[in-house]
């Protein structure tokens, strides 16, 4: 867009961090509407523009919290430059957003003879007696006694001793809060909080005082958690409304009853009861939400406006004869509708970008085929790649036998595929005779090449990067439509949030006729008679798997742990009588797949195995899953073991073996696998056991970065927050209606925060 820009008055109205000259402008643009214009000029260039609507502009003026934090009483040059250093407390603004760490009620101070055990936090007051330095190099630490009428409590320091010692004065009295803890069984308090007592901290206007994030060298230039507050309440009173503009529609305030931004920041530092600290709290958490959900609204509408997709226009034969002639089953509701939302969303002229959710066994690969018979409809390839050769392969078996009377070209390419195989597969690729390629990762190498790639099917990985998708783009014209497929349900709020600017589609469903799969705990002491249990479904003709953890597979002890348990297990399952398969990620290729082979056209009783058939691997008659040292495993990773069991009509069992000895964590996990079937619940327990940033791929995106929210214990509030964000974008996208316009002007300000998805 060219602008042509007219200065009228120039007006330094806001300092700008790189900012020279600030100068007010308007302009019209060619939709005749009057719009002003943030110029952010350094050194006589232009650096950034920003669109201004004229109800900001109004009230467009320095704000005192863009102030240097050095000119806020009580700071000055060398307590700013530390706020600067330790905190990246930079400016008013930035320390009204430092958060208090919880607020204390002062009145209250304990005896020291109080504490126990129990005890978690507590304010004592007393005489320091006694500081000395113990300890060498790494040991070292400082320790004092508090000492009231009632007793002796220790305090102790680890870090910052030079700056601690140097600020203690011995013989004073101080009023001390911190976390207790029992050591040799006296009272203790490690890196306390600690003022000289004076008539004035008793008499503290506050009923709730709040207490700060700080660091051990702050402490030392008096800026302690509760220091830190005193600065806060000189800076209060100085802030008005208009410095903390209203960022959320007026309308929803009302109907959520939810307090004004000026006032939520006031009270979460200075709350006059708890009540209003809650309110406060509450409101800047929907804000978090909303702004976050607002955010990733636009993102996914202006990527369905700019990205260029092929158009499936129509449903042809090959779909059409597939679908009433080879398909061995019918289609679920669920199957069904997802290929219905796909089916539209091919048609629309920008790119797929899908995320399809749905629990093992739910029947993802027919889906996969039924779009890829689409694509080939459209005169479009499609490839579908795999986590591992074994799937791959596995895949590439199941598809050709659904398609082998029908005229679709479908090849293997994977690591091992031979160069003579290789530069058969590029020709068929390159005259366009392939209609389906099946692999691992090979097929995203640059020099695999296609006539014309319409469709992508990523299977079982929702780690899908953003380079490899970059090199999929690069093999087409237009962008080929992406359907990543998941391996463990998200749970909904990640899904929401995390990868909320995807499209997905839920499979819900489980086809007909399977029974579920009856999980059990058992003792590893108890290991004869599960395998005396494996023996009776081996007699009804049955298949079992037994699963050993091999987290890293160069870890040679649990490789030694693999081969005795193989060696047990041959022990209890005697040739010729049984055979078994065994498959590791220390196999060559070749002999992996071999024993699966054997395994899946059942000519071995047992698989004995790492986690490499952890995911995808459908063996239908398997009605036995073993999990060796179960407590080793995540959730996740156990229903995707379990998974691969209860693929057929029989009934089928989860026996996870552990340890007499479990952690907590580990109790809860094996008590959650015993108790549920359905994936999207167990990822609901992951996220809450291991916490968001936990979760694969999510650590670094970003859009986890809830200060105050939590997607674990705020859902509902995240539910009205999208709902909201829905309503809002569907009905004014451009977030032009005079309501919204704080919102649009807020996240202009706050623009370049864009939230990126881990995932394509
Ligand atoms: P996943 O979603 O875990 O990838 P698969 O696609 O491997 O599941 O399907 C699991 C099994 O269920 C396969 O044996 C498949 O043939 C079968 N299946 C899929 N859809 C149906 C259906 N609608 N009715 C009956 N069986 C089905
Ligand atoms: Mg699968």
């Amino acid at each position: 867009m060219k602008l042509c820009v007219v200065t009228k008055s120039p007006l330094l109205i806001k300092p700008h961090k790189s900012a020279k000259q600030v100068k007010l402008n308007d302009c019209y643009t060619a939709g005749q509407q009057l719009l002003y214009y943030y110029i952010f000029a350094w050194q006589g260039s232009v650096t950034e523009i920003c669109i201004l609507h004229p109800s900001i502009v109004q009230t467009a003026r320095p704000s005192i919290l863009d102030s240097p934090i050095e000119y806020l009483k009580g700071v000055g040059p060398l307590r700013g430059d530390m706020l600067k250093k330790e905190l990246g407390i930079f400016s008013f603004r930035d320390l009204l957003e430092h958060f208090p760490l919880r607020h204390i009620d002062k009145t209250q101070v304990s005896p020291i003879a109080a504490i126990t055990p129990a005890t978690e936090f507590i304010q004592v007051a007393g005489v320091l007696v006694q500081v000395e330095t113990i300890g060498e190099k790494y040991g070292k630490r400082m320790v004092a006694q508090l000492k009231d009428k009632t007793g002796v409590l220790e305090l102790v320091w680890f870090q910052g001793i030079n700056w601690v010692q140097k600020m203690l004065e011995p013989g004073k009295e101080y009023l001390v809060f911190g976390r207790t803890g029992f050591f040799n069984g006296r009272p203790q308090i490690t890196h306390p909080e600690l003022e000289l007592l004076s008539a004035q901290t008793m008499d503290g206007k506050s009923f709730l005082e709040p207490v700060y994030p700080t660091t051990e060298k702050l402490k030392a230039r008096s800026l302690n958690g509760r220091q830190i507050g005193k600065l806060m309440a000189a800076l209060l009173p100085q802030i008005s409304e208009r410095d903390i503009a209203e960022n959320i529609p007026e309308s929803i305030l009302q109907q959520l009853q939810l307090v004004s931004r000026y006032k939520a920041y006031c009270n979460l530092h200075f709350p006059p009861s708890v009540d209003a600290y809650d309110k406060a709290v509450e409101r800047l958490k929907f804000e978090e939400f909303f702004i976050a959900q607002v955010r990733l609204q636009l993102t996914r509408l202006e990527r369905h406006k700019q990205s260029r997709g092929v158009v499936f226009e129509k449903v042809g034969d090959l779909f059409n004869d597939f679908y009433a002639n080879h398909l061995p089953f019918e289609l679920t509701g669920a199957q069904k509708r997802v290929i219905r939302e796909i089916r539209l969303d091919t048609a629309k002229g920008h790119q797929m970008n899908r995320l399809l959710q749905g629990d093992v066994g739910s029947g993802k690969t027919i889906v996969a085929l039924l779009c890829m018979l689409l694509a080939a409809d459209n005169g479009c390839q499609s490839c579908l790649v795999a986590p591992t050769e074994i799937l791959a392969q596995q895949h590439y078996n199941g598809l050709q036998e659904l398609l082998k009377e029908m005229p679709v070209g479908i090849k293997l390419l994977t690591g091992s595929t031979k160069k003579k195989e290789r530069k058969i597969i590029a020709e068929g690729l390159m005259d366009g005779s392939i209609l389906i390629l099946v692999g691992t990762h090979a097929i995203i190498e640059d020099t695999v090449q296609f006539k014309n790639l319409g469709f992508a099917v990523i299977d079982e990985q929702h780690r899908f990067g953003v380079a490899q998708r970059a090199q999929l783009w690069k093999k087409a014209d237009i962008p080929p439509h992406i359907l990543v497929m998941t391996a463990t349900p998200i749970p909904r709020t990640l899904a929401m949030t995390a990868y909320g600017d995807l499209d997905y589609s839920i499979m819900d469903e489980l086809p007909p006729g399977r029974q579920p799969i009856t999980t059990v705990h058992r003792f590893e002491t108890r290991r004869a008679s599960v395998m005396d249990f494996i023996r009776d479904e081996i007699a009804k003709g049955r298949q079992a798997y037994i699963i050993y953890p091999l987290i890293e597979e160069s870890e040679s002890l649990s490789y030694e742990d693999l081969m005795q348990g193989y060696e047990q297990v041959k022990s209890y399952f005697p040739e010729p009588a049984y055979s078994i398969s065994m498959v590791h990620g220390r196999m060559p290729a070749e002999q992996k797949d071999t024993n699966m082979q054997r395994f899946v056209t059942h000519n071995t009783n047992i698989m004995v195995s790492t986690t490499v058939i952890e995911v995808g691997v459908n063996v239908p008659n398997a009605s036995v899953m073993v999990v060796e040292s179960a407590e080793k495993f995540g959730l996740s990773q156990l229903h995707q073991l379990r998974g691969r069991v209860g693929r057929g009509s029989e009934k089928s069992y989860c026996i996870l073996l552990t340890g007499v000895k479990l952690s907590n964590d580990a109790r809860e996990r094996i008590k959650i696998m015993c108790a549920t079937n359905d994936g999207f619940v167990i990822a609901e327990k992951d996220l809450e056991l291991r916490g968001p940033g936990e979760i694969d791929g999510t650590k670094q995106s970003g859009a986890l970065n809830f200060r105050l929210a939590s997607i674990v214990n705020d859902k509902g509030l995240l539910d009205t927050a999208k709902y909201f964000a829905e309503q809002i974008i569907s009905s004014d996208e451009g977030l032009d209606a005079s309501p919204n316009l704080p919102l649009k002007n807020y996240l202009i300000a706050q623009k370049g925060k864009t939230v990126w998805s881990k995932i394509s």
